[in-house]
């Protein structure tokens, strides 16, 4: 159970939860969002390139987003396993993940979907004011999230664990370790 993804609308505490899990579990936690913000605080070109995309709330184009995620994925230290937040955002960067996974015969072990209802979401993103956390980012944030990201829900059905994602940090951190266990 070592090669995982997290899949969650906006807002549902990814960030958190994988943080948790990453430590749990003793799996790197690769979230393309934080990594496109280390870019874009560091100045780097990659960072120049997506901040418009991030500052709009839009998907950064899969090339850019793909070739970064198969960088890190090359690290020695994945080797073992990993946990992916936030990435793959739509069925494209799906598909180039399974590739790259199949290249050195691996594939992922779960997706682990975090479910949380949209007003919900909404209301804690306003709270917690992000640069790009101000109404209308939001908004068209959950709407990449309905049109893009949702499918992924279908695609991934058989490896698919859904986990209720509303109550206390520990508590879902406990729920997503338990529903993970009782796959196996
Ligand atoms: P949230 O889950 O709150 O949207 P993230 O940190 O996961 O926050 O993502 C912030 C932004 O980074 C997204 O709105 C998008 O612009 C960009 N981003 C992150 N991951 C991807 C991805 N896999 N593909 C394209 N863009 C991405």
């Amino acid at each position: 159970m070592t090669r995982l993804v997290l899949v969650g609308p906006p807002g549902a505490g990814k960030g958190t939860q994988a943080t948790a899990l990453s430590e749990k579990l003793e799996i790197p936690h690769i979230s393309t969002g934080e990594l496109f913000r280390a870019n874009i605080s560091n100045g780097t070109e990659l960072g120049l390139k997506v901040k418009q995309y991030l500052d709009n709330g839009d998907l950064v184009p899969d090339d850019v987003t793909n070739q970064m995620v198969e960088k890190r994925l090359a690290e020695p230290d994945t080797n073992g396993g990993f946990l992916l937040d936030g990435f793959p955002r739509n069925v494209g960067q799906a598909d180039v993940l399974s590739k790259v996974l199949a290249e050195s015969d691996k594939k992922l072990d779960a997706v682990v979907q975090l479910q949380v209802d949209e007003e919900v979401v909404v209301g804690r993103l306003l709270a917690r004011g992000r640069d790009d956390d101000n109404e209308d980012v939001i908004r068209n944030r959950q709407q990449v999230y309905r049109a893009e990201t949702a499918p992924l829900l279908d695609y991934y059905r058989d490896i698919l664990v859904t986990v209720d994602g509303v109550g206390e940090v520990e508590q879902i951190t406990n729920r997503v370790l338990s529903a993970l266990r009782d796959r196996t």
